[in-house]
């Protein structure tokens, strides 16, 4: 017999999967973890799974509470499908601008969503502010808190970094992963620091996010913008304090896009945003290293979830980037 007991012990022990073309362009060995296939979708159930035991053991969160949160949308629909299973309720602030997707996913769950206007996190009116007020004004209510909460990074220290190390037999050159709150990036090197220190981890940054300077020149300094979701970050998280980080790039939305467009047509994996990122930068990690390397990164969601946005035609075309190929033709 080999029976999952509901969601919950669902989430983890995902498939390392060789990736066929990031191998084949860099001759080296990319594996990426497919957090796709946890059963919320997304690597945000590993987070949301970590916060609510937490809370649990905490005593912050009881029977009849409610889990609130602010989040890009992956985690609160972690959150709300692991509230489901243990019978607690969502109410789950996100911003605006994320994508009709993970909205209607949100509802099609039963969370109690709420929207409100893309704000920096200095201003009071950005989501996570919003959450934290909205926690402490409703009772029984639970803050998870995935940004400085280290229950988040201690959650992918306990699974996600061992699992990759089990699955690739010891054997990793690199790592590399882009940072939304900094858990699965700082949780992942610390496993595999622990192991050996030799393995390299490097940071992938999309344009508009402030940590490639962090890591690079010592303070967050944000340049740009992308339309990938759910990564980049303005400032040092709790998760991601005293992350061992040796190294940080940027990956441009163009090369993200080539990179999940052709993992589409040769690999046969519809990824999302963040994935195209990771991938572009344990590309670039490994023509750095030379052939016969190993490195491997996270596959965060699945392409699914952002069909209006990267894989739609006129999306792309109002945004300058460059279209799948197989769209292009006769436009
Ligand atoms: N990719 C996607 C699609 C996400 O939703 C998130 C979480 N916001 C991340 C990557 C980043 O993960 P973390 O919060 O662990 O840094």
């Amino acid at each position: 017999m080999d029976i999952r007991d509901g969601f919950l012990s669902a989430i983890g022990d995902t498939p390392l999967i060789r990736l066929s073309w990031p191998s084949a362009e860099t001759g080296c060995t990319i594996l990426g973890k497919a957090e796709f296939l946890n059963p919320g979708g997304s690597v945000k159930d590993r987070a949301a799974l970590a916060l609510v035991r937490d809370g649990e053991a905490r005593g912050l969160l009881t029977p009849g509470g409610t889990i609130v949160e602010g989040t890009a949308g992956n985690t609160g629909i972690g959150l709300t499908l692991v509230g489901n299973a243990l019978g607690y309720r969502t109410l789950i602030v996100m911003p605006e601008t994320q994508s009709q997707e993970k909205k209607d996913t949100l509802r099609m769950c039963g969370a109690d969503l709420r929207l409100v206007p893309a704000k920096p996190f200095k201003d009071p009116g950005n989501y996570v502010h919003v959450s934290r007020r909205l926690a402490e004004e409703t009772p029984g209510a639970f803050w998870a808190n995935q940004f400085d909460n280290v229950a988040n990074r201690e959650g992918h220290r306990r699974t996600t970094g061992p699992e990759i190390l089990r699955q690739a037999g010891g054997r990793l050159d690199a790592f590399t992963c882009a940072v939304g709150t900094g858990g699965t990036l700082a949780g992942v090197a610390l496993a595999l620091k622990a192991h050996d220190p030799a393995i390299r981890v490097v940071l992938a940054d999309p344009h508009g996010s402030g940590l490639h300077a962090w890591i690079t020149e010592g303070t967050p300094r944000a340049e740009g913008s992308s339309i990938t979701e759910g990564i980049g970050q303005g400032r040092v998280t709790a998760n991601l304090e005293g992350a061992p980080i040796d190294d940080a790039l940027r990956i441009s939305d163009a090369q993200a896009l080539d990179v999940l467009f052709n993992l589409v047509m040769h690999d046969g994996l519809v990824l999302g945003g963040s994935a195209g990122i990771n991938v572009a930068a344990a590309m670039r990690v490994a023509r750095a290293l030379g052939p016969g390397h190993t490195v491997a990164t996270i596959l965060c969601d699945g392409g699914a979830r952002y069909q209006s946005k990267l894989y739609n035609a006129t999306f792309l075309k109002n945004h300058d980037l460059p279209l799948p190929p197989w769209m292009a033709a006769g436009t």
